[in-house]
Parts: C-alpha cells; structure tokens; sequence
C-alpha cells in the first residue's frame, strides 16, 4: 500500500507516518517527490482500514498496489514523476534528449561532442569511464581519467554528465564526479549494485537487460527505490531476438506498456539497437512518436576511428540533423523538445 502524503506535509507529519507504518509491523519506505511525498507500506498481508491511515494528520489518501513492483507502478502517481538532473529534469512535457560518445577516449574528443550536442539541444552528456566489454582485451574505458575528463566538460559546458558503474564498490568514486549513474544492460539484475545505488541521492539510469521482461526491469528498478532513491529513469536499449538485420531489437510496444504501467520516466537509446548509425534516426523518431520520455544518442566526432560503437554513433553533424528532424514529431505528441 502507498499513503499518499499532502503537498503541505511536513517533515514532522511524515515521520509520525513513518512511525505508525512501523508500529505495525510494516516497513515503510519514503520517496520523496518534487510534488509531493509518498510512503509505501510494504509486508504484510492482515487489513488495516484505510480510516486508520486517513485519520492522521498530513495524510491525504492511500493507494492499495496490486503489482509486484509497488514504488514503480503507475498507481502510485497517474503522472510521470519527473527526475531532477542539476537544473533539467528528465519525465515532463519537454522530451530531455542525453547524447555523447558511447566512450569517453580524451579530454578533446569528449570537450568537443559535448559542445556540439549541447549547441543543438542536448540536456546532458553521456560517455563511458568505465565500460562493460564482451572480451576482455577489448578498450574498458580510461576509468577514473574518464571520470576527470567528464567533470572537466561538465565545468566548461554547464552539461550535467551521465556515466556507467560497474560493480558497488564503484560506486562512492563514480558518485562524486557523476550526475547521474547508468547501470548497464548488463547489470540490470545485479542486485547488490542496485541496493548500493539505492543509498545514494543521484539519480540512477537504468537500461533494459538483453533478455529481461519488462516485470524484471521493473522489479529491477523496485531494488533501488525501495532502499530511499526515488530517482530512477529507465532506458530501452533493444533486446536479443531471432532478428539479426539489427544488433538489438527495440521493442516500442515495450515503450507504450512501460508508460502505462509505471511513473517512472522511460527513455530510449536508439544506437544500441540500430548498430549502425544510418538506422539511429528512424528508430529514434520512432521512440519519440511513441511517448519516450527522452532518447540518449550516442555521437562521435570521428565515428571510423572510434574506440568503440564508431558504427552506430552519429557525427555531431548527424545530430544536428537528427534534432531538427525530432522536433515536429515531438510537436505531434505534444511535447517539445528541451534546450
Ligand atoms: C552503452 O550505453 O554504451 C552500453 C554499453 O550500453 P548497454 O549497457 O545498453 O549495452
Ligand atoms: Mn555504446
């Protein structure tokens, strides 16, 4: 069950709610939002009338949660829950569009793609410091030079920067020089990195794991709600199917039942998928047409001699074209497109 706190609620009235959850042997787990604040009430199955909830002060009504996935349904708040990012927020009517190298390679490389992305609407910048990597001998990003590299191009664009962590005892260090923290495809369902993720207060970008049901994204994302951080964004990367004219297949349907059955923003990354850059604005138009929150794109100033990803990364020329091609389809849906 979630108790839906009111607006003007404050600090002491949800700490009297907290109590009061606990004093019934529930464990109550608080989320606070940029609108209002919800507590979840999760573990026990007696019934407590709702009268009793009601009747304490600050309270303004309680939502009984039928899904596995209690703090990511959509029936704890019928709106997205936007996600603050430093200045922007991810979730509202404006699509946030994230792009950068899919790897952080030099200080010039990523300077050079966070100015022109930024320069064409871009909301934040993505890039690798430390990278997921099928072999072992292939490029695993430049790690914490990565991380200073980053936090140089956020000092001189004014762009808040969005890297991937790999395991939780990275987790302190990516934190510092990070705005946001991406979990991998590969580590949707590493459950201890996604409890280490829940205890800190930035938020995190989940993407879709190559075979995982959207239940298990969900559930994934439950792991780091549940332990105080409400800042979660998912993100659909295509997953493995029989099909191989693509290197991943994006499900859209996935995208139009993620936006019916969760608060949570839901964001596509049309490189992945594509692997090829020449397929990224079909299907980014694409997710856009179908209610994507956001996209993240990856983009390269010299794709052929890319570390990694060269073939599915746009050139910064290719985004600018991208972005002038979004910006009527998102006109369509009646959103706009965040500058
Ligand atoms: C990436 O974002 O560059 C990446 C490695 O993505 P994924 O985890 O979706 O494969
Ligand atoms: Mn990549």
């Amino acid at each position: 069950m979630i108790i839906v706190m009111k607006k003007d609620a404050d600090e002491d009235k949800i700490q009297h709610v907290i109590e009061r959850v606990e004093s019934k042997g529930l464990e109550a787990v608080l989320l606070r939002g940029e609108k209002r604040n919800v507590i979840a009430a999760i573990g026990d199955k007696r019934e407590i009338p709702t009268d009793y909830w009601l009747a304490i002060p600050g309270v303004e009504k309680t939502v009984p949660i039928l899904t596995k996935y209690k703090l990511a349904s959509r029936e704890v708040s019928p709106r997205t829950t936007p996600v603050r990012i430093n200045d922007t927020s991810v979730g509202g009517d404006s699509l946030s569009i994230i792009a950068g190298p899919c790897t952080v390679e030099s200080m010039e490389q990523t300077l050079s793609v966070a100015r022109a992305v930024k320069a064409n609407g871009a909301v934040a910048l993505r890039g690798g410091a430390y990278k997921p990597r099928t072999s072992p001998y292939s490029f695993r990003g430049l790690e914490t030079e990565g991380l200073e590299i980053l936090a140089e191009a956020r000092r001189l664009t004014g762009l808040p920067v969005i890297t991937e962590v790999l395991c939780p005892e990275d987790v302190g260090l990516v934190y510092q020089y990070a705005d946001v923290m991406q979990v991998g495809a590969r580590n949707m369902q590493n459950y201890s990195l996604l409890d280490e993720l829940g205890r800190y207060d930035k938020p995190v970008l989940l993407k879709r794991g190559i075979s995982a049901t959207i239940e298990e994204m969900l559930l994934a994302a439950e792991y780091i709600l549940r332990t105080g951080n409400a800042g979660v964004i998912l993100c659909l990367r295509g997953i493995r199917t029989f099909e191989d004219h693509t290197r991943f297949t994006l499900s859209i349907g996935a995208l139009a039942h993620l936006k019916q059955v969760t608060h949570l923003p839901v964001i596509v990354d049309p490189s992945h998928p594509a692997g090829d850059s020449s397929l990224v604005p079909p299907l980014a138009k694409a997710a856009v047409a179908a209610g994507a929150d956001g996209l993240m794109v990856e983009v390269h100033p010299d794709p052929e001699n890319a570390y990694v990803d060269g073939a599915q990364s746009l050139t910064p020329e290719g985004f600018e074209k991208l972005m002038a091609e979004l910006r009527p389809i998102a006109q369509a849906v009646e959103r706009d497109i965040k500058v």
